[in-house]
């Protein structure tokens, strides 16, 4: 990142060298604290064969640990060096591991976890319109947001996402559960025009919106809340701006579906006689912070927009080929300067919430339609799920690389696992090879949420029996009211 930040490491670095006297025995691999013992004592100390800092400079230190204390990167550098300096609470062991900072799904409907498979292989509007709104007036209430949104943060956990920014109901509902399970998250108060399960309009959604804005704006260091607009086919251009209005009142940034489908982009040429993205711009919908969602059809003119508005945005590969919405050009918006993260959307759409399949299908999906392997590379698409993300989500300050100073949302990944022998190129089998499974243990803000597979701020069998009994609920409704696909 800053050069007083690589600077600083460098340092950091050479004063962990120089405190190593050469007659200094070798330091053992689980430190015991003694009575003569001068080292530093800190929270967690997390060791690897490799450490991916994503820091911009394609750094990948070899036998390396990331120490955390009290909720930041405090130092990173040779484990040897390390374990003399440094005495941690606790130590994750590096043998066969990488290290490196916890994934960004910068767009989810977290709760539609309990929506999975109700309708699948459909166009969106669709999808939208005859089962998935019908379904959410029907089934979703306070509690269904509750349990959905904490299988998705189970989910996401294992998977070693760290941060996601959501759009659901029940906003309040939402932040509650990352506050309580420790995650990371940019939690939208959703506005759309229509009776939605917590809202009776656009005016209603803003107005409820803004409380909720107001109850956690400085509540929790983890939870930023900001409004998600639905889409320019859901609001009117008034309702639009005045979400916009809202927005700055309050300070804070917007999240929105842009130029996701055909449909969408015949429908704003249709009704305000300009494409997506040229309409948001011509009404200033674009002059604060926004993250747009897929953004599969923009123009070459719209592109330079995102680019010139500082657009995040969150490229979402597996909904996109689900639905049909079509191949977004990423390879040209990151060429054109724009900030591109990565997302799994709702898990209706998708249908997991798995990261590393995104980064996967993201670079693929690249090759084949361009019929060129060389664009959207492995270390592209590992940028978008972490420090890229995080640009686009406006975190990069805080999140995203594994540098002194940053918070201390970190991941350790197992390379155990058969499909990673033997490895010749971490950052390939990052991309092209791990799944879930492989995520060890997770640390966000520098606390540990899941530890060797094991989760710690979740119930897991209370949230499968609750999620279970859900799921029946809405299984036999959706049979009596014939919603049922099957
Ligand atoms: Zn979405």
């Amino acid at each position: 990142m800053s050069h007083s930040r690589s600077l600083a490491l460098a340092l950091l670095t050479t004063l962990i060298g120089s405190a190593c006297s050469p007659g200094t025995p070798p330091a053992s691999k689980t430190p015991q604290a003694t009575t003569a013992d001068r080292r530093t004592p800190v929270d967690i100390i997390v060791a690897g064969d490799y450490i991916v800092t994503m820091d911009g400079s394609g750094t990948i230190l070899e036998d390396a640990s990331v120490v955390i204390d009290d909720g930041l990167i405090v130092a990173i550098g040779a484990s040897d060096k390390i374990d003399s300096q440094y005495l941690g609470d606790q130590r994750l062991a590096g043998d066969r591991r990488v290290v490196m900072p916890g994934l960004i799904n910068g767009h989810s409907h977290a709760a539609m976890t309990l929506l999975r498979g109700v309708a699948d292989d459909l166009a969106l509007m669709d999808w939208l319109n005859n089962y998935i709104f019908p379904a959410e007036v029907e089934f979703v209430d306070a509690d269904f947001v509750r349990i959905g949104t904490e299988l998705a943060c189970w989910e996401m956990i294992r998977g070693g996402t760290t941060t996601f920014v959501d759009m659901y109901y029940y906003p309040d509902i939402i932040a509650e559960v990352v506050e309580s399970c420790g995650m990371r998250a940019l939690v939208s108060a959703t506005v759309i025009d229509q009776r939605s399960p917590d809202a009776e309009n656009a005016v209603d959604s803003i107005n409820k919106g803004l409380q909720y804005i107001d109850r956690w704006k400085n509540r929790s260091d983890r939870i930023t809340p900001i409004f998600g607009p639905h889409a320019n086919y859901t609001l009117n251009a008034e309702q639009l701006v005045a979400t916009r209005v809202a927005a700055d009142a309050a300070g804070v940034a917007i999240s929105i579906h842009m130029s996701e489908s055909p449909f969408e982009v015949q429908y704003s040429k249709d009704t305000f006689g300009m494409t997506s993205i040229e309409f948001f711009e011509s009404i200033g919908f674009l002059d604060g912070p926004t993250i747009g969602a897929h953004v599969v059809w923009p123009t070459e003119r719209e592109i330079s927009i995102l680019a010139e508005r500082n657009v995040g945005v969150i490229h979402n590969p597996t909904s996109n080929m689900k639905i049909a919405s079509g191949i977004a050009p990423v390879t040209a918006m990151l060429a054109a300067g724009v900030r591109v993260g990565l997302g799994t959307d709702g898990a209706a759409s998708n249908n997991d919430l798995d990261m590393w399949e995104e980064m996967r299908l993201a670079a693929l999906l690249q090759k084949v339609e361009q019929m060129n392997p060389e664009v959207l590379p492995a270390s592209t698409v590992l940028k978008m799920a972490t420090r890229g993300g995080a640009e686009a989500i406006g975190l990069d300050a805080e999140i995203g690389t594994l540098q002194v100073g940053m918070k201390a949302d970190v991941i350790q990944v197992s390379f155990d696992d058969v499909h990673h022998i033997p490895t010749f190129d971490v950052v390939s089998h990052l991309v092209y090879v791990t799944d879930e499974q492989d995520v060890l243990s997770v640390i966000v803000d520098g606390k540990m949420l899941m530890h060797d597979r094991r989760m710690l701020t979740l119930e897991t069998d209370r949230i499968a029996t609750e999620a279970r009994k859900l799921g029946s609920r809405i299984q036999s409704a959706l049979a009596i009211r014939n919603l049922d696909p099957s």
